[in-house]
């Protein structure tokens, strides 16, 4: 039932009181309370407490790829939970949903990536695949192989290995957190990890890093195959492949986080198979249950699978909702609807519509540059002078007040300005869009950016 008025007043008035948000203003938050209070969705929609509408531009946080409402997962979720809600996987118990997705995921991600250890989402993921590494290597008998090295705008999570691995200063930066073993790398250098040392930017490049530290005490590179909270950046043709190629040259594990471009997000199952490269170790959150239930998973390759299986000891890690029956049960659903209404090539198709909306924008509206997307991870910057290369001005806010002006109009996009002079906008909608919800967020756009001056 819709509430009043009143009640809007109430919760805002306990969120202020007794909610601390993530990634949000403490002080404005104190003081203005929620933005929106959402109250249903259904499909690309969301409605909020005041019956207000929106096309959910960014999948909530990248996540709802089967958008929202479905309710084959209510059922197979209430199923679950009326069977057994939830049982451990410690000790060596087990349940079924969790052995048969474990079966699901094997048989869905690339190479022999065969076997998985689950968490409760992404930074838990990333955290796994870093100790998971580093265990490795310490087996082989490599106790020297800890260091791990991330890129520069690469978002890996907020647990203290996670956060650390983020390239983004003031994620990486808060509360003085560390793990000395991790390392930031410049993104993107394709000639430098190729080996071309004479480039003006190969200091500080993978390669480089490798070098300087000693390729004994690196245990693993971390990338997202497409770089998504860092603002949806692109690697360039030919970089994945140089990194797998350059961890193989010094014995070093890639991780793939595919936490944002896994589960059909790129128009690819898994974002590295638009390059056709294989990691080690993947790290899966986010679209693994749409966000209807919390789950994550790192994957890992046979040679890392084989070692770990020979441990004769307690391995001391693990999570209280690692293999959560109930969430196991819902991500099995999930994948099972991206399969059968052929998501991933929606995603692909609606991926080429957008572009041609983006297209539009371009070609309209001065300020509009940068486009860019693989499949429905997309993404376009805004500047004062494209032509001459020349940011606005901090104080402008561009991006901000283009996001405003969506949300004002039934759109929710997100904007990152985290370094001075950045407007980048992220459009990444459920993978169940259509060719019309497409048109009504280019035209919400249209309209938002033709308000901005
Ligand atoms: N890795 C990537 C690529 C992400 O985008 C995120 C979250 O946005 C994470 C890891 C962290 O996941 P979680 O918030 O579920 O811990």
């Amino acid at each position: 039932e819709l509430l009043t008025k009143t009640n809007f007043d109430e919760l805002s008035n306990l969120d202020k009181k007794h909610i601390i948000h993530p990634v949000a203003v403490p002080k404005v938050h104190a003081s203005v309370g929620p933005k929106i209070i959402f109250s249903e969705g259904k499909g690309v929609y969301v409605k909020d407490v005041h019956n207000r509408s929106y096309i959910d531009g960014v999948s909530m946080l990248w996540n709802v790829n089967v958008g929202h409402g479905r309710k084959e997962l209510a059922d197979v979720a209430h199923e679950q939970m009326m069977k057994m809600a939830y049982s451990s996987t410690f000790y060596g118990y087990g349940n079924e949903p969790a052995i048969r997705l474990a079966e699901k995921i094997a048989s869905i991600t690339p190479g022999d990536l065969n076997t998985i250890f689950y968490t409760s989402g992404g930074s838990e993921s990333n955290d796994t695949a870093f100790k998971l590494s580093r265990f490795y290597w310490e087996q082989k008998g490599f106790k020297n192989k800890r260091k791990i090295i991330s890129l520069r705008r690469g978002y890996h999570g907020v647990t203290v290995s996670a956060q650390r691995a983020t390239g983004i200063d003031a994620f990486r930066n808060f509360s003085g957190s560390s793990d000395p073993d991790i390392l930031n790398a410049k993104a993107h250098l394709t000639e430098c990890e190729l080996g071309d040392k004479s480039h003006p930017e190969f200091s500080g490049c993978i390669r480089s890093i490798i070098e300087s530290e000693g390729a004994e005490h690196v245990a693993a590179v971390i990338l997202e195959p497409i770089q998504g909270a860092g603002g949806v950046h692109l690697p360039p043709e030919g970089y994945l492949k140089a990194v797998r190629k350059l961890c193989d040259e010094f014995n070093i594990l890639l991780i793939a986080d595919e936490v944002i471009c896994g589960f059909g997000r790129t128009g690819e199952l898994f974002g590295v198979n638009n390059w056709e490269v294989v990691p080690d170790l993947m790290s899966i959150a986010k679209g693994i249950t749409s966000g209807y239930s919390h789950l994550g998973g790192v994957v890992m390759n046979n040679r890392v699978a084989d070692v770990i299986k020979e441990y004769d000891d307690v391995l001391p890690h693990g999570f209280t909702y690692s293999g959560h029956p109930t969430a196991c049960a819902v991500g099995l659903k999930n994948i099972e609807i991206i399969e059968n209404e052929r998501l991933v090539e929606n995603a692909h198709q609606m991926g080429a519509e957008l572009e041609k909306g983006f297209n539009y924008l371009n070609e309209k509206h001065e300020i509009f540059t940068n486009q860019r997307n693989v499949g429905l991870l997309a993404g376009f910057d805004l500047m004062k002078d494209p032509d001459h290369n020349i940011p606005f001005e901090q104080s402008k806010q561009a991006a901000v007040s283009v996001v405003d002006e969506c949300y004002k109009r039934g759109l929710l996009i997100r904007c990152f300005d985290f370094e001075p002079g950045m407007n980048i906008i992220a459009v990444a909608p459920p993978l169940t869009i259509t060719k019309q919800e497409i048109e009504k967020t280019i035209s919400i756009l249209d309209d938002a950016l033709a308000s901005f001056s």
